[in-house]
Parts: structure tokens; C-alpha cells; sequence
């Protein structure tokens, strides 16, 4: 009965946001545009403007194609 609580407490971590993040602000590397990407962003992220990918989800924390000019806890 013990193993069991362990691996739902587990689980459970796995759903509570990691401390480490955060917003990052990503500029586009093809228009200049600079918005705002979420660090662990879950899905794909494009420039506003003209459409180019900013973010790739990675399951856990995103992998930002642009030019990152500043991050905000
Ligand atoms: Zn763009």
C-alpha cells in the first residue's frame, strides 16, 4: 500500500507547474517582431506577424527558434 501512495504522489508532481517557468520574450528572427512565448509552452508558437515558428513544444520546456531579448520569472 505504501509503493501505491508514493507513485500517485508522483504523479501528482508531475501535474504542478515546474519553478523555473517563466515568459520569455522572443524576437522573430525573419521580421523583427518580439512578443511574449511562454517558456514551457505546450504547442507551437509563430510570429504574429509573419507567421515564422518561435517555439517548438518539447514536453517540458519549449525550444525556442528566435532570439530570446529578455525572460520575466
Ligand atoms: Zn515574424
Amino acid at each position: 500500500m505504501r509503493e501505491i501512495e508514493v507513485n500517485v504522489m508522483s504523479e501528482w508532481e508531475k501535474l504542478i507547474p515546474k519553478p523555473r517557468s517563466g515568459f520569455l520574450r522572443v524576437k522573430c528572427l525573419k521580421c523583427g517582431n518580439e512578443q511574449i512565448v511562454y517558456s514551457h509552452a505546450v504547442n507551437r508558437v509563430n510570429c504574429n506577424v509573419c507567421g515564422a515558428e518561435l517555439a517548438e513544444a518539447s514536453g517540458g520546456k519549449a525550444i525556442i527558434k528566435g532570439e530570446i531579448v529578455a525572460a520575466f520569472e
